[in-house]
């Protein structure tokens, strides 16, 4: 049996031949990016190829990308190294949205702990408002952290505008873009984010790698120890292999980018009918939205049961929520964005790629149709 992959938005299949060119490069490229002799400047040379190469996909300079080992790392090393920067000037006030992924929330908590404080703006129906951030800003304001596209429901923030206020203000602006990097245009520059997260297990490339932008001019203050690499803001021989994967698939995702959205887009429209038309509920599918995330719950259906129905017929798709000893939590996404609780603890995610097809979208309404059904029987 042929499964069903739709949980695109928790990692992607590397694209084909990506992992054998990382393979060439482990082979051929195996000198330290530092070592002072011809491997290791072999090793450099390759490195920042990838760098240039990165960075003219996202329109920004080479040396404004740091390479990480992922999307978690990025998050963290962005938001403690830009609020270390500002917070010698005496500022200690963070502002970021209630729905922001855990490793910016665990980050924040760390923060709260050493000494800022925490402004988490709403998101009422999948969206901050620009008007709300400006209310919030102090004149303490450290930093903004803001997610360009929420992983659970695939709301794409007013990024450009909540960019505009920060920098009016002299606010620096984190952006999250795990889940926007690869699937759309960012515009990156002065009247953008100062720094933005991304991974490259979200668009094709392979777990364990990651980037962080930190444009020119930003005020950061690394807080790790140990041989200073990435220009002295992470310590750690770079990862080369995984640095060329990333590179790979971020040029290959950015050059199919308005087809691969049309494609997900038809997907989409099937998809949502499907689910609708088997008596389910989609959840913020307004506004702005990344094509390839669906949200859904089916009223009076247990969404951990009905994930695992969908597995045992060859059907991947995920939960929101973290779930603990057999026990869903509602989401805190979906409660941040107005849910009801019952609906914030049962809701699923499809989340496609362009390489997933109507057929697989037509299979999926029916088993669907099949395991709520039976579901249902049960009581
Ligand atoms: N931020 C968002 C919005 C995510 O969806 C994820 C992963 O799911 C991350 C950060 C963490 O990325 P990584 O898995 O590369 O550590």
């Amino acid at each position: 049996m042929k499964r069903i992959y739709f949980d695109n938005a928790a990692t992607t299949a590397p694209y084909a031949g990506i992992a054998e060119e990382m393979a060439r490069c482990a082979i051929e490229y195996y000198g330290n990016p530092s070592s002072q002799h011809e491997e290791g400047r072999r090793a450099a040379e390759r490195l920042e190829d990838c760098r240039a190469r990165m960075a003219a996909c996202l329109g920004c300079r080479p040396d404004e990308l740091y390479f990480t080992s992922g999307g978690t790392e990025s998050v963290r090393l962005g938001i403690t190294a830009a609020a270390a920067g500002v917070a010698r000037s005496g500022k200690k006030h963070i502002i970021a949205s209630a729905f922001e992924h855990r490793s910016v929330l665990d980050t924040l908590s760390a923060l709260e702990e050493s000494g800022f404080e925490i402004t988490l703006l709403g998101v009422g129906g999948g969206f901050v408002r620009p008007e709300a951030l400006e209310a919030a800003i102090r004149e303490d304001t450290a930093l903004v952290t803001v997610m360009y596209a929420n992983n659970e429901i695939g709301s794409i923030q007013p990024i450009d505008a909540l960019a505009g206020i920060c920098n009016a203000h002299g606010v620096t602006f984190h952006t999250d873009a795990v889940q926007a990097a690869g699937h759309m245009d960012i515009p990156l520059g002065a009247a953008g984010p100062s720094l933005m997260s991304l991974s490259a297990h979200k668009f094709h490339g392979p777990k364990g790698a990651g980037a962080l932008y930190i444009r020119r001019g930003t005020q950061v203050k690394a807080q790790s120890s140990g041989p200073s690499k990435e220009r002295a803001l992470r310590p750690g021989t770079e990862d080369l292999p995984a640095v060329l994967g990333m590179t790979l698939a971020l040029e290959r995702s950015l050059s199919s980018l308005s087809a691969s959205a049309a494609h997900m887009r038809e997907l989409r429209a099937m998809l949502i009918h499907g689910i609708e038309s088997a008596g389910g509920r989609c959840l913020y599918t307004g506004g702005p939205h990344l094509e390839g995330i669906i949200s859904f719950v089916y009223d009076g259906i247990d969404g951990g049961a009905l994930l695992q129905s969908l597995d045992m017929e060859g059907v991947s798709v995920s939960h929101g929520s973290a779930c603990e000893s057999g026990e869903y939590a509602p989401s805190h996404v979906l409660l941040a964005a107005g849910a009801d609780p019952e609906t914030a603890r049962n809701a699923l995610r499809i989340s496609l790629c362009a390489s997933n097809t109507a057929k697989e979208a037509e299979e999926f309404c029916l088993l669907l149709r099949r395991c709520t059904d039976r579901l249902r029987s049960l009581g």
